[in-house]
């Protein structure tokens, strides 16, 4: 084998092996809960677009306060040590985008390559500290709102504590937005999604009352399904994050619930 290929294939090994046992670090700190998590977003103009630009101005840490408000009442709920559990604020507009994210079905190589970039990049705009240890980043693409138009899917990496999120430049869209980033931001420190490829949520983990007499319809939303179910094939988005809760699956999953004591 040629020398530079042995050492770019060693170089790539040596990053990948400092990359996942950073990403262990991160993931110990992050989910211990002993003090709240700093999220941050991050926005973007996901179309150069001036009324984007004057939204995006517009901004402050009070658009995300219902955020805050979500985690606090659901870690309560949960007895969590750290209160609120994570701690929203607005960060500096960028001006670069983050590598295209691949398709879902991509192959492994292609999203774990992109993994690496993404990292790089977020590294590089928002420099890696400390902090960084226990802060959530979350790029988040604001678009012009149209009828019938359908934004990309937003992703929140189980690693690394960095999301991607698409949401819609308007106050109106604003409590829509805020379930995105909650949503994605709980996939960075460990849930994952509880609803079918049709969207609908799966009983009964993407229910928040799995246990109600009627099931039906149920009046909120498990975060990590988003919808609130009205029978076993419909159901409805939630309006906001008053309507949402943190089921007991996903409670587990970000360490909020040990196993042995859930249902
Ligand atoms: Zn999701």
């Amino acid at each position: 084998m040629p020398w530079f290929r042995v050492v770019r294939i060693t170089l790539l090994l040596l990053i990948f092996v400092g990359v996942a046992f950073y990403s262990k670090t991160q993931r110990l700190k992050s989910r211990s809960w002993s003090e709240p998590l700093e999220a941050v977003v991050y926005p973007i103009n996901g179309e150069g677009s001036p009324l984007i630009e004057r939204y995006i101005d517009s901004l402050d840490d009070e658009v995300f306060a219902e955020i805050d408000e979500f985690f606090r009442r659901e870690g309560e709920y949960y007895n969590v040590s750290a209160s609120p559990p994570i701690k929203i604020s607005l960060g500096p507009k960028l001006n670069e985008h983050p590598p295209v994210s691949p398709k879902p079905d991509a192959n492994i190589l292609a999203i774990a390559w992109w993994g690496l970039r993404f990292r790089y990049w977020a590294y590089r705009h928002t420099p890696d500290d400390e902090s960084n240890l226990r802060r959530i980043r979350i790029f988040t693409h604001y678009h012009e709102v149209q009828p019938e138009k359908k934004l990309q899917h937003s992703l929140g990496l189980d690693k690394g504590l960095l999301a991607i999120v698409h949401a819609f430049a308007s106050e109106r869209q604003q409590a829509q937005n805020n379930i995105v980033i909650a949503h994605e931001l709980l996939h960075t420190v460990g849930a994952t999604d509880k609803y079918d490829k049709n969207g609908e949520p799966i009983f009964p983990h993407g229910y928040a009352g799995p246990e109600h007499q009627p099931l039906y319809p149920q009046s909120r939303a498990e975060i990590m399904a988003a919808r609130i179910p009205l029978s076993n094939n419909s159901s409805r988005m939630a309006d906001s994050l008053k309507q949402c809760i943190i089921g007991e699956k996903t409670a587990q999953e970000i360490n909020w619930l040990k196993p042995e004591s859930a249902n």
